[in-house]
């Protein structure tokens, strides 16, 4: 067992680290206040290679290990979350059933959109379908070489500055789970039209809208896998992603922290610095604790995963303990900070906003333990 990073690793974790407070953190507040996507700094992450980690070697990428991917995660997440889910959403989570269940010539095009930096987005909820993925109503009907896709999906990330979808939908709605397929999707195909931009609690510089698909034809060679194998590779590249949802909430702890950290040694209140106060320093130890644990069980996931063994229940476990973590630190800095931490200009604020939504997304923390429960009980 060694706990520590490679050299590699920790030379790209301070790469992402410097990115974050050189290029998003200065810069990332006037777009959180416009609710305005940051195409100049995603820009910059393609051209520094932030926003291809996961390419493989033989697709024109750097082929990075899942460990080094979730380092990069977490210090995008801890410049902003938005950001850093932008970038999840696109090169980790779009990926994952392309990765899963595609074949060359499907990947060879998907990472190719990849490299040339254009944006990938994932596809899956709908308006009556979320936790209970089998219920879709988006039905891929065969029509010769092609499919043809009707229906809408809702909440997803990157579905305006995307080029490339990953897009699953049922071949017969009554098969529920047994009838799902995953295709590679052009956005620019006719048929497809997306909403206007949701506004939203937190996360406020990603884009995120529904997706309505009116009689598209797809080709039939767009199809991941065999026909209605589609629920098996969306799971297991749910699984894979779920780590980097650990590592977004690692990094946006790890911000709280540092906030609350610096403030109370700064903040002088009955003649000293609150960090003199037992209150305040228990806070902070609490802090330490919970993120070094949640940090641990994401690359736990990750060496799991990257070694074949199951890790199905240990994605769950950093998914769901990283972002209950990421809440209450968010939480309490902003209770450390006091009435400053309320304010927009002191930033904690926006961390908490931003820190809900991770027990909600790619399976909300009930589903994590409804995984979770079922593993330890079976
Ligand atoms: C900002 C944002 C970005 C997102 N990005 C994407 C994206 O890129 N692609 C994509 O496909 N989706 C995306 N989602 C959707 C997200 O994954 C879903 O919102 C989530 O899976 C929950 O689905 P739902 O909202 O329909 O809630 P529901 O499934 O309706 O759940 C409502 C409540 O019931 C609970 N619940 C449901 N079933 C059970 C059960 N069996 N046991 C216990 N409790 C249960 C849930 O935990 C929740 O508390 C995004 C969501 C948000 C908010």
């Amino acid at each position: 067992m060694d706990f520590n990073l490679t050299e590699e690793q920790e030379a790209l974790q301070k790469m992402a680290r410097k990115f974050s407070e050189q290029e998003i953190i200065p810069y990332i507040q006037e777009y959180d206040d416009k609710e305005e996507f940051p195409w100049s700094i995603i820009k910059k992450m393609h051209e520094v290679g932030l926003m291809t980690t996961a390419v493989p070697e033989e697709y024109g990428g750097p082929g990075i290990d899942m460990v080094g991917q979730m380092l990069v995660t977490e210090e995008l997440c801890y410049g902003c979350l938005g950001v850093g889910a932008t970038m999840a959403a696109s090169a980790l989570l779009a990926p994952g059933p392309v990765e899963v269940g595609a074949n060359h010539e499907q990947k060879k095009y998907f990472y190719n959109m990849l490299n040339e930096g254009k944006l990938a987005a994932f596809c899956l909820t709908e308006p009556g379908a979320g936790s209970d993925v089998a219920a879709m109503s988006t039905t891929a009907r065969r029509d010769g070489d092609y499919y043809i896709l009707n229906g809408t999906k809702q909440f997803i990330t990157n579905a305006g500055v995307a080029d490339v979808y990953v897009v699953f939908a049922t071949t017969d709605k009554k098969l529920r789970f047994k009838g799902i397929n995953g295709f590679i999707v052009d956005r620019h195909t006719p048929g497809i039209t997306v909403g206007p931009e949701e506004k939203k609690m937190g996360l406020r510089v990603s884009d995120t809208r529904q997706v309505i698909f009116e009689d598209v034809r797809v080709p039939v060679a767009n199809r991941l896998g065999a026909e209605n194998e589609g629920f098996k590779i969306c799971m297991k590249a749910l699984d894979l992603s779920r780590p980097s949802v650990a590592a977004e909430a690692v990094g946006v702890a790890q911000r709280a922290f540092e906030e609350a950290i610096k403030y109370s040694k700064e903040r002088v209140a009955f003649g000293q610095p609150i960090s003199n106060f037992q209150a305040i320093r228990f806070i902070l130890a609490d802090m330490a604790m919970e993120i070094e644990a949640a940090r641990l069980l994401t690359y736990k996931a990750c060496v799991q995963a990257m070694k074949g063994l199951p890790f199905t229940h240990i994605a769950s476990y950093a998914k769901c303990f990283a972002s209950d973590v990421a809440m209450r630190v968010t939480t309490n800095a902003v209770q450390v900070l006091g009435g400053y931490g309320y304010l927009r200009e002191y930033k904690v604020e926006k961390l908490m906003r931003d820190a809900k939504v991770m027990q909600i997304y790619e399976g909300t923390n009930q589903i994590q333990r409804v995984v979770i429960s079922g593993h330890i009980l079976k």
